[in-house]
């Protein structure tokens, strides 16, 4: 059990300025740094480099080499394999300091970021390497005179753009199964997250992965991720974050080397109660966890809340009970149930979406506000919003913030009708407990995940991926392989 005074010690050490790490090194970036401020209180808590499109270059070269002489993508799986166990042991190792550069970083909730962030990441790599020397070729059924072999083979170079929510989680889920299949990997971290990718940097260093094979560029988006988006040497892009990037990547690559693009671009997605949910207090909490938690910056958060008319006011009484409970604070504080937004820029996007939300008609239940203004930091109360119609803006755009908006219906095929009414399509919750309703709604509800009385949890035995606009191609599982990997047949005349 972790204690205050551990998280104390830990989070009063300075930060050094942070360098690039391309081909196993610490290389300094050549152009001006760019600042880290905490969202716990506004302080400036280092600077990492400002990639330039050269110093890109540099990392995709160094992947390349790496790739191309074998040190890695020609390792036996079995060697391969003990390598990314040392990496989640190293992760494992140090969770604790790593929890909380993250946390220091970008501000999730210390219970949460403990779990889903080091924990889950670590989980990830030993998924990725118990899996890499039990998945096999095939021998196609030709004729006797022919063999027809399918061998999977690596692709090459992979690019890998992460969020700033959940760096080390997703940043697993694609580093893991890229590297498991014998890739070279080069990592563009958010600006506003970036500390806890660095150190993983040195963790796969120390546990053994060959110099090269994984590489991290920090900075500006719109250049280090943009470079990385055109490269020609760059085989596969893998993105989570927003449509309106997951756009310019899709349009890079097609300028580029037609690289193929998989996108994860978050969600708008309806947490469904019915009248029958078996427990109305319990799917009151967890909905309410299901779209507080980190602060509503979590891509499969239950933002739309549908709810059958005839519970709707007990129902929400009951939520925002559960959302005023919540307490929002200092993330390292063991307390806290509810951390800081990530950035003065994320904030400013909620509390407008908000604004807008109230001009069009909606009303605020509980929130609405930035509170703990005094810490320095960015905190946002949980917010609820009831009387949203589908033709609000709030119905329609991802907030990728702790605000709720409520809409109330009448009949089951009313409740599909405004679920499926996105232009998105990664997450959604249905509490019932009628089975058969419960499979209808399975069928009929688009989207990649259809949570069942519950909302959110999933391990690394299933994909998670967006349906419509929430992007294509699914993180997590053994599907996530093919991802990394090409198919090539060998067709042999016997
Ligand atoms: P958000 O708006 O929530 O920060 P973004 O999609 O902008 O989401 O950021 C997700 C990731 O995409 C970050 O690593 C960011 O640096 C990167 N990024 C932002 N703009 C671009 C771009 N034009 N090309 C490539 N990557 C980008």
């Amino acid at each position: 059990m972790t204690t205050q005074a551990e998280i104390d010690a830990i989070r009063a050490e300075t930060i050094a300025p942070q360098s690039l790490f391309i081909d196993g090194k610490q290389v300094a970036g050549s152009a001006e740094p760019m600042g880290v401020t905490s969202p716990i209180d506004g302080s400036d808590l280092t600077t990492i480099a400002n990639a330039t499109s050269a110093e890109v270059d540099l990392a995709v070269a160094s992947a390349r080499a790496a790739f191309n002489d074998g040190r890695w993508s020609n390792l036996p799986p079995a060697a391969r394999k003990k390598i990314l166990f040392a990496i989640a042991d190293g992760i494992e190792a140090d969770a604790l300091a790593l929890s909380i550069l993250g946390i220091r970083d970008n501000g999730t909730e210390f219970a949460m970021a403990y779990k889903a962030e080091a924990g889950s990441a670590a989980g990830t790599f030993r998924y990725y390497a118990e899996a890499i020397d039990k998945v096999s070729g095939e021998i196609a059924p030709t004729a006797s005179n022919t063999l027809g072999l399918v061998h999977h083979e690596p692709v090459g170079v992979v690019g890998a753009i992460i969020p700033w929510n959940f760096p080390l989680m997703i940043g697993a889920w694609k580093l893991a199964p890229a590297l498991a299949a014998g890739n070279s990997v080069v990592l563009k971290p958010a600006e506003t997250a970036s500390l806890s990718l660095l150190h993983l940097a040195e963790i796969a260093s120390a546990a053994g992965l060959p110099d090269g094979v994984f590489n991290v560029v920090t900075g500006d988006g719109r250049i280090a991720g943009d470079a990385l988006a055109r490269s020609m040497d760059v085989d596969v892009l893998a993105f989570t974050g927003s449509g309106v990037t997951g756009r310019k990547l899709l349009e890079a690559s097609a300028q580029s080397n037609l690289k193929r693009v998989y996108l994860e671009l978050g969600g708008k997605s309806p947490n469904i109660v019915f009248a029958d949910a078996p427990d109305l207090d319990q799917a009151a909490k967890v909905s309410a966890a299901g779209i507080f938690r980190n602060s509503g910056q979590v891509c499969v958060a239950g933002s739309r809340l549908l709810v059958e008319r005839s519970i709707h006011d007990d129902f929400v009484a009951a939520l925002k009970q559960h959302a005023e409970a919540l307490r929002v604070g200092d993330p390292l504080d063991l307390e806290t149930q509810i951390g800081a937004v990530n950035s003065e820029r994320q904030l400013a996007g909620n509390l407008s979406l908000t604004a807008t939300a109230i001009k069009e008609g909606a009303e605020v239940i509980t929130g609405g506000a930035r509170i703990l203004g005094q810490t320095g930091g960015t905190y946002m109360a949980p917010t609820i919003l009831q009387n949203v119609l589908r033709t609000n803006t709030v119905f329609r755009s991802e907030v990728f913030g702790p605000v709720l908006a409520v809409t109330p219906f009448d009949s089951e095929e009313e409740a599909i009708s405004l679920a499926n009414d996105s232009d998105l399509g990664l997450a959604a919750g249905v509490w019932t407990a009628n089975l058969s309703r419960a499979h209808r709604m399975i069928r009929a509800v688009q989207a990649g995940v259809v949570h069942v009385n519950t909302y959110g949890g999933a391990d690394n035995t299933v994909p998670l991926g967006g349906h419509k606009q929430s992007g294509n191609g699914s993180d997590k599982s053994l599907h996530a392989l093919s991802k990394y990997t090409n198919l090539k047949t060998a067709w042999i005349q016997l």
